[in-house]
């Protein structure tokens, strides 16, 4: 399916009196906490739609960056009002956003339903109470699991929904996050996106880390349990649109993001790191020692399959004892998957 064309409009914090430890969204999103003004979303929409590729799916204005459900009514309305002229004129197809679990609420969906509204997503975070306490959410789980029963419930209830998740959050560890997942995949959203959790300037992460009191996930740690989750929610037929914030030059600078798990390119590394398993797995049931072998994989794979700088093919060669691996690029190879021949 193509990926739909994403117009994104970012709400910085309007609507939400929250001040979650790791949110400061002006850092995140790159824009300032003024409201956005509704006048504007038809030029913005017409700036992106310049750089449209023939290949994109659907296009949709995304709200993102606060709490769209949270916004006041007016202004809410106002908002899905231009969009939804975008959408009469044939230049958008429909209009997504996020909001908290504790904005999802039966009256709120009655006023968005005659919109063109396909997506919502949620901002899970954790299932774990203490957790979300430890994180200054101010909801629990049970907000969550009430807010797709809203969402799956509702007459209007063909909205497509989404579940955002992070790892690494105070007081979380593995099996806490695991169990979360599989707390979120019992609530059947379409996909998800997972978050590591970045300690941003002028968050209230920032001051308990320049404290020491709160550590984050290293890199590779966080890769590891992104591909557990990844794996966790593919078998559970949950789709995974996202590892990883959206690479900025905000989040590139150290000004911005203090400590974390940051890499441009995170989902690449997890996607590595699954190709690693499997050809090492492959290599381990077979009978070795084999000094040459050639990988097969999807053209689009062969530079995960690689590694960053190769380094899977360094740590095959060392584990397993390999003198010289070779890449093929194979069409007939599905994304995540490699075979290997034995020479
Ligand atoms: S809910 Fe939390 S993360 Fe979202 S905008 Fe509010 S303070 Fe930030």
């Amino acid at each position: 399916m193509q990926k739909p064309f994403i117009i994104p409009i970012f709400i910085p914090n309007a609507g939400c009196p929250h001040y979650c430890a790791f949110c400061n969204q002006r850092s995140i999103t790159g824009a300032d906490d003024q409201l956005i003004s509704p006048e504007k979303i038809g030029l913005i929409a017409n700036e992106f739609l310049d750089f449209k590729k023939e290949n994109r799916g659907a296009v949709q204005i995304a709200f993102y960056g606060g709490n769209f459900l949270g916004l006041q009514t007016v202004y809410m309305l106002s908002l899905l009002n231009e969009a939804e002229k975008l959408v009469k004129k044939g230049l958008v197809d429909s209009i997504r956003f996020s909001t908290r679990p504790d904005t999802i609420v039966k009256e709120k969906i009655d006023l968005i339903s005659r919109f063109s509204v396909s997506t919502i997503e949620v901002g899970v975070q954790s299932m774990n109470n203490q957790v979300l306490k430890k994180a200054g959410r101010g909801h629990t789980y049970k907000d969550t699991e009430r807010a797709f029963s809203v969402l799956k419930e509702h007459k209007d209830s063909s909205y497509t929904t989404g579940a955002q998740l992070m790892v690494g959050l105070p007081g979380d560890d593995e099996a806490k996050c695991l169990a979360s997942c599989r707390s979120i995949a019992n609530l059947s959203p379409d996909f998800v996106r997972i978050y590591p959790t970045l300690v941003i300037d002028g968050s209230l992460l920032a001051k308990w880390y320049k404290k020491g009191e709160y550590n984050p996930l290293s890199l590779d740690i966080a890769v590891t349990l992104v591909k557990k989750i990844y794996l966790f929610f593919t078998k559970r037929k949950v789709k995974v649109i996202r590892m990883g914030l959206q690479a900025s030059s905000d989040l590139e600078k150290d000004s911005t993001v203090l400590a974390g798990p940051y890499h441009p390119a995170f989902g690449h590394l997890v996607f590595s790191e699954i190709l690693l398993d499997h050809a090492e797995k492959i290599i381990n049931m077979s009978n070795g020692p084999h000094d040459d072998i050639l990988i097969k994989v999807h053209p689009k794979s062969v530079s995960r399959m690689r590694g960053l700088k190769n380094r899977n093919i360094e740590i095959l060669k060392q584990r397993c004892k390999i003198k010289t691996i070779k890449i093929i690029p194979d069409p007939g190879t599905k994304n995540d998957d490699c075979s290997i021949i034995f020479q």
